[in-house]
């Protein structure tokens, strides 16, 4: 199933063990094996409940393993803070914690700012974050300029955060299933699960591709997939898709410690010695049926963006047109024909963000790209995240719509999620991330700091 030009190469994952027969009930199911999902099932094995999660592909395989390893607070829309605090304490334990590399390390993040007005704008926040407990200092350009040895361009200034962080997206997650399944969860790669099982009214199981699994709870960890899975049940939850590009380069001595963004492209430190590189600046959108059935919900997100998003007609629209329907207990499901969403990157766009990288920072210039890929961005319309049951059906629980920014809190998320699924109060309020929202109030804030 061809929809997006995919690419079978994403960045290398190491392989898993997988546990073996899929057992008949459980106390909660997990759908997905994203940094969402693994990290709800580490919490609720790590309290001894009896946790079982099905990934349709390899753990790790989409968006998860895909990202730029950015550990953020900086900038953050603030209703996220609360929740991004949390998860900055638990990255800041979890190579202990879990007895594996998951890469993180505290060296912080900067933005650099090309306009005083956007200093300014930086300022807003800084202040209103620190409501927040979150210290983020705002920099002159020069101490900006500091942090990126041969820059050759002017900066008018910056923000910077020492709290934050990076990790490797290739063995953080890894860690984290690794340490629940230390803990006892049982997790099934390759194993995709068709639909959620309903009886009198309540979530009764999960229906897999090697059968039925029953259970008093189910979370919803689909990135990109869950508003299918969540449609199978009768729930609407406006989700789209952007295509993001990164490249990672060769190792080079370029002394940048921090992840930095010049907005025209922002890298990272990997611990290989290279850099991971991309860009805020493009994502792709298709145009595809949901993008026609949430019109008027991304509309407002659209329009402030719209310099960001370029929309392209192509043949996902008729694949997901002809095929992308929720799945049925009896029949192969379109989460078994597509394993992995692996699109193919933008290749223009990552010209020029080696172009425009090469430019600012020269030592840069020549260094080879060693591997180049795309992940799929699940979007909502309000781009914060839904971590919330779902009102029409008890038991069913939902984390996803990180909106680009879900490794970084997904630690926190698991544990609010893993909180909620078993009746806890959760350690943050997660009042704004509710699925209701939605249906409930059109006029939906979005906040953009960056
Ligand atoms: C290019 C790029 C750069 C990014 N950079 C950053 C960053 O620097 N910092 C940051 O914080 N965030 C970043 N993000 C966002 C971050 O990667 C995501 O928000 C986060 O990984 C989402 O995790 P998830 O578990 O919800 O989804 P995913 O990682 O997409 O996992 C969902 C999983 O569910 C599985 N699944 C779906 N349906 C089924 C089914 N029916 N049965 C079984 N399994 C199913 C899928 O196969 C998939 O593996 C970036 C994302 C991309 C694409």
């Amino acid at each position: 199933m061809r929809a997006y030009g995919e690419s079978a190469d994403g960045p290398p994952l190491a392989r898993l063990p997988s546990s073996d027969a899929v057992p008949e009930r459980c106390d909660i199911a997990i759908i997905g094996g994203g940094i969402i999902g693994l990290s709800t099932a580490r919490e609720l094995a790590r309290a001894g409940v009896s946790v079982a999660l099905f990934e349709k592909g390899e753990m790790a395989g989409e968006q998860s393993s895909r990202n730029w390893g950015w550990v953020r607070r900086t900038g953050r829309d603030l209703r996220e803070l609360p929740l991004m605090q949390l998860s900055g304490d638990i990255w800041d334990g979890l190579n202990a914690a879990t007895g594996h590399e998951t890469g993180y390390r505290r060296s912080g993040i900067a933005y650099a700012a090309r306009s005083l007005a956007a200093v300014e704008r930086y300022r807003r926040w800084a202040t209103a974050a620190a409501d927040y407990g979150v210290e983020s200092t705002v920099l002159d350009g020069a101490s900006i300029a500091a942090m990126a040895p041969g820059l050759t361009r002017e900066v008018a200034g910056g923000l910077f955060t020492a709290a934050d962080g990076r990790a490797e997206p290739q063995l953080a997650n890894h860690a984290i299933a690794r340490a629940a399944a230390a803990h006892g969860a049982r997790l099934f790669g390759n194993c995709a699960v068709r639909t959620i099982d309903v009886s009198a009214g309540r979530t009764s199981g999960v229906v897999t591709e090697r059968g039925l699994v029953r259970c008093g709870a189910v979370v919803v960890a689909g990135g990109a997939w869950s508003r299918l899975l969540l449609q199978g049940v009768g729930a609407t939850l406006p989700q789209l898709k952007l295509l993001s590009s990164v490249l990672r380069t060769a190792p080079v001595e370029a002394g940048i410690e921090p992840c930095m963004s010049f907005s025209d492209f922002a890298l990272r430190r990997r611990l290989d010695g290279g850099y991971s590189v991309a860009t805020s600046a493009v994502s792709v959108s298709q145009i595809v049926p949901d993008s026609l059935r949430f019109f008027r919900t991304f509309l407002p997100a659209y329009l402030a963006e719209r310099q960001n998003i370029r929309l392209r007609l192509g043949r996902a629209f008729l694949a997901e047109a002809l095929d992308w329907r929720p799945g049925v207990a009896d029949r192969t499901s379109i989460y078994e024909a597509v394993r992995r969403l692996s699109p193919r990157p933008d290749a223009a766009t990552l010209t020029k963000v080696q172009k425009d990288l090469a430019k600012a920072l020269p030592v840069f210039a020549g260094v080879p790209v060693v591997q180049s890929w795309a992940g799929m961005i699940d979007s909502t319309p309000d781009a914060i995240p839904v971590i919330s049951e779902v009102a029409s059906l008890p038991g069913c629980f939902v984390g996803t719509g990180f909106s680009g920014h879900g490794f970084g809190i997904g630690p926190g998320a698991g544990r609010v999620l893993a909180q909620l699924a078993t009746g806890a109060t959760p350690t943050v309020d997660l009042a704004a991330f509710d699925l209701n929202r939605f249906a409930a109030d059109p006029k939906l804030e979005l906040q953009q700091w960056l």
